[in-house]
């Protein structure tokens, strides 16, 4: 799908989706005088994880697209599950996606004017302060099939009210003893309008009001009044929402204010991937992943850390496009666009994860060429690099079968292949341990091959990676592959059962070529005929090189595991 740019006018509207659509009719119509204005709205009580990169690509992208503003508002009413550092990290987030917000807001900063509104439907009747106990409130609450019962304090006075809630705020009453509730309709089909808590009593420092407050709003009073208050034209939200609409607009219209329009959207949904915050910081407290930036969470610092591109994940958004209904994206169409993109940027390298030496017995003793290599095949202004070539070299074991199979024409004694870049070599020996552990190949090389190709035309099918021995440089290779193995881990009573047991093995002696001694955290690079492979930016050092599976070169997944895992 080609994304509009400049949506102005209602000719375009089929072309668009269902909410681009609806801001393309409100802007034909006037309703909110040709302003678009929209809010990535998250509680700062985790990291963003990818679903939330879709909330914020829509918001995004419709501002973008229609000339307009797009904001980001913490929506931090919940300060004992809420801390500074996710406030900072979602920031770094958004910055580091390439979506940056025109503006930051806070709903604490509305705290007084929320104080004031409900001091007003105070006023006229339309909230009370109610004395049952969450769990007489949930009892009185009535279920899908049965309406709910009033409350027995809902008829208080207006003056009792006034009263009990300046009580509250004062820090009178203990926790959970008192809520303020809207007085709607306990019959309502719509459990949302059975006169919902507007505040509770919580005696919590907030990351940013400190002690000034012991009510707190309830989203649904947070909400709705912070889009007003900020002038938001299209509250842009997930489908779980659509219940709260009708709450969101009757405050609104109590309170007679500016209205903006709710418009609710499907859920990402990823395969071999569990996308709530809630889960995810079990996840790190339970131990199963070391971290909220661990490279196998769906979270946005842990993917940055694992070496996936913005720009990838961006285009997987934007091909998982809006809708109305919610479904499940492959996986795979992710790792696509991971691929799609390294594959263009990554710096092609050498890298043996499991080092077999080859001693090459015809060159000359401390002899040293450099040879060149081409940096990537897909970008020529990438150029090329010199690598260094002896008579003592690293390649990778599996390169190397003492009685090869048929189709197996890499390494093998009496073969001839041939050395990415350099010479073409053939086996003459095995040396063998104790154990009968192949620990050395001696082979010959022929000088009339140097870059890899003999000036007699002779075939070698064969083509593998290499490093020189004496300068290949020590890292640490941690294999990164999905953490559930289930392709729908929701499915499960117990997401344990769906884990991965292999979703980390670590390679602590690999060894990589020289050049990368100075390769910067974050950097990705394709090790040749590996995959893909980022330098860990919390543990790699000059001297202690440390680098993350990204991805592999190719969907090893689905012939591996079998479809369904
Ligand atoms: P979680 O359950 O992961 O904590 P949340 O909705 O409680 O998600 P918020 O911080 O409140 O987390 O989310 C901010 C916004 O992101 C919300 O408007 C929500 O609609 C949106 N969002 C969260 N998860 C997804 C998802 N998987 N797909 C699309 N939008 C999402
Ligand atoms: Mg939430």
């Amino acid at each position: 799908m080609d994304s509009p740019t400049d949506i102005k006018n209602e000719e375009t509207v089929e072309a668009l989706d269902f909410i681009r659509a609806a801001v393309a009719e409100d802007n034909a119509s006037g309703r909110f005088k040709g302003r678009v204005q929209t809010r990535f709205p998250p509680e700062p009580n985790g990291y963003l994880h990818i679903g939330h990169i879709k909330a914020i690509a829509i918001d995004y992208g419709i501002a973008q697209d229609f000339g307009g503003v797009f904001n980001l508002r913490f929506d931090d009413t919940n300060p004992e599950k809420e801390e500074q550092k996710y406030v900072d990290g979602q920031i770094a987030d958004l910055k580091w996606l390439g979506y940056e917000p025109a503006n930051i807001y806070y709903a604490s900063d509305y705290f007084d004017q929320l104080h004031e509104w409900a001091v007003k439907l105070i006023w006229q009747g339309k909230a009370y302060v109610d004395d049952l106990s969450p769990e007489e409130m949930r009892e009185h609450r009535g279920t899908l099939t049965e309406p709910g019962r009033n409350s027995p304090y809902r008829d208080r006075s207006v003056q009792e009210n006034l009263d009990l809630f300046a009580r509250m705020k004062a820090g009178e009453f203990p926790d959970g003893t008192r809520v303020l509730r809207a007085k709607i309709d306990m019959a309502s089909g719509n459990i949302n309008l059975r006169d919902p808590a507007m505040y509770r009593i919580r005696h919590a420092q907030h990351q940013r009001t400190g002690d000034k407050w012991c009510i707190y709003p309830m989203y649904d009073w947070a909400h709705g009044q912070s889009d007003s208050i900020e002038g938001v034209t299209h509250s842009l939200c997930s489908l779980e929402y659509e219940d709260h609409r009708p709450l969101y607009d009757w405050f609104l219209e109590q309170l007679e204010v500016y209205h903006p329009r709710q418009i609710e959207f499907a859920r990402l949904f990823i395969t071999h991937t569990l996308l709530s915050k809630r889960v995810l910081i079990r996840l790190v407290n339970e131990g199963i992943v070391n971290s909220w930036d661990d490279p196998r969470m769906p979270t946005v610092v842990g993917m940055r850390r694992r070496g996936v591109p913005a720009g990838a994940l961006r285009d997987f958004i934007e091909r998982v496009g809006v809708s109305k209904t919610n479904s499940v994206a492959d996986i795979a169409l992710l790792d696509f666009y991971i691929r799609q993109e390294l594959n263009l940027s990554a710096p092609r390298v050498m890298g043996v994860l499991d080092p077999l030496r080859v001693v090459v017995t015809n060159y000359p003793e401390g002899q040293v060429e450099w040879l060149e290599a081409v940096n990537n095949p897909e970008d020529e202004t990438a150029g090329t690099r010199l690598i260094p070539f002896s008579r003592e070299l690293y390649i990778d074991r599996d390169d190397f079968q003492e009685v090869p199979h048929k189709k197996f024409f890499r390494l093998a004694p009496g073969q001839e292949v041939r050395l990415r870049y350099g010479y073409l070599i053939t086996c003459t020996d095995v040396v063998k341990d104790a154990n009968g552990e192949i620990v050395e190949l001696h082979c010959t090389y022929d000088p009339e091959t140097k870059g890899g190709y003999a000036p007699d035309g002779r075939r070698v099918k064969g083509t593998i990676h290499w490093l020189s021995a004496a300068h290949a440089l020590n890292a640490e290779v941690r294999m990164y592959d999905r953490l559930f193995a289930a392709e729908d881990p929701a499915s499960y009573d117990d997401f344990q059962e769906a884990l991965n047991p292999n979703s980390l093995e670590i390679i602590p002696h690999a060894k990589v070529e020289p050049s990368l001694a100075e390769a910067a955290p974050g950097a990705v690079f394709q090790f040749e005929r590996k995959g893909y492979f980022c330098v860990d930016n919390k543990d790699s050092r000059p001297d202690g090189l440390v680098f993350n599976l990204t991805i592999g070169l190719r969907d090893s997944w689905a012939k591996i595991q079998g479809k369904g895992g």
